[in-house]
């Protein structure tokens, strides 16, 4: 058990690795692949050593070994953040091929959390790649899903997808304002085919709740600043990423079932 977990959480820092190239390349539209990775300041390329998770930034001490630029911390942590949920979401050795196809879905949708949640705080888009190329795999393992029948999955995710669809239209209608952006109506979909009907009101009960509280702290704190008059408060509404917040609910419905626990 002890080592199966070793296994788990190394596994999870080493593809926590490959997300930070994918946050930083995909957006680009760079190859992920090629060329190896380099310090965005100096170009140096980064020897394999220093490329090992965690252990690299530590023994760089958070700067680059050519030109001293500092590192940001946020590199290590997606490596952590990644191998803290493999190791939360291992559901032990498969049984059958089946639960083996059911482990590797749970693990895509946890790397594609992650990489939308980056992208979208960096970028403000989730990237197409991400949500269709997501929801084809979710479509591909829905039989290995033993909580939802696939045709449970399939509703789940047309229903998502036109429900921020439609609500999207009626918001941008009603306040003239674009609300949601197309990247968030498309990854509603991608939700929905991975984790159902309780995925899809998880993430919109959950990133409503936790969306208007960080929006509102962020209020605050602008007013604190002093911001420069005007509209700040239009300017704030645009400038928070919805992305992060639709993760974080499906991710507290993955880990925790949370939609039955009230009934949905
Ligand atoms: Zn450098």
């Amino acid at each position: 058990m002890m080592i199966e977990s070793i296994g788990v959480v190394l596994l999870g820092l080493v593809l926590g690795s490959f997300l930070n190239v994918v946050i930083h390349r995909l957006p680009l539209e760079e190859s992920i692949v090629h060329p190896g990775s380099r310090c965005p300041s100096c170009k140096e390329a980064i020897r394999w050593y220093h490329n090992v998770p965690v252990l690299g930034y530590l023994m760089l001490r958070g700067r680059c070994a050519g030109c001293g630029i500092r590192i940001s911390p946020r590199y290590p942590l997606v490596e952590l953040l990644t191998a803290f949920l493999f190791w939360g979401s291992y559901l032990g050795l498969p049984g059958d091929w089946i639960q083996a196809v059911n482990q590797f879905r749970v693990w895509i949708f946890i790397l594609i959390g992650i990489a939308v949640t980056f992208i979208d705080l960096d970028h403000r888009i989730i990237p197409h790649t991400l949500s269709f190329g997501g929801w084809g795999v979710g479509l591909l393992t829905c039989f290995s899903d033993f909580r939802h029948g696939p045709w449970e999955l399939v509703a789940a995710s047309v229903a998502g997808f036109g429900f921020f669809f439609l609500f999207g239209l009626l918001y941008e209608k009603v306040t003239g304002r674009v609300g949601l952006g197309g990247g968030d109506v498309n990854f509603m979909g991608t939700i929905g085919i991975f984790l159902g009907f309780g995925g899809i009101w998880s993430a919109i009960l959950i990133s409503s709740i936790t969306g208007s509280l960080v929006g509102l702290a962020m209020a605050a704190w602008s007013k604190r600043q002093g911001a420069a008059g005007g509209d700040s408060e239009g300017v704030l509404r645009t400038q928070i990423p919805y992305g992060p917040f639709l993760v974080f609910g499906a991710l507290v419905e993955l880990f925790f079932g949370v939609s039955a626990w009230i009934g949905l």
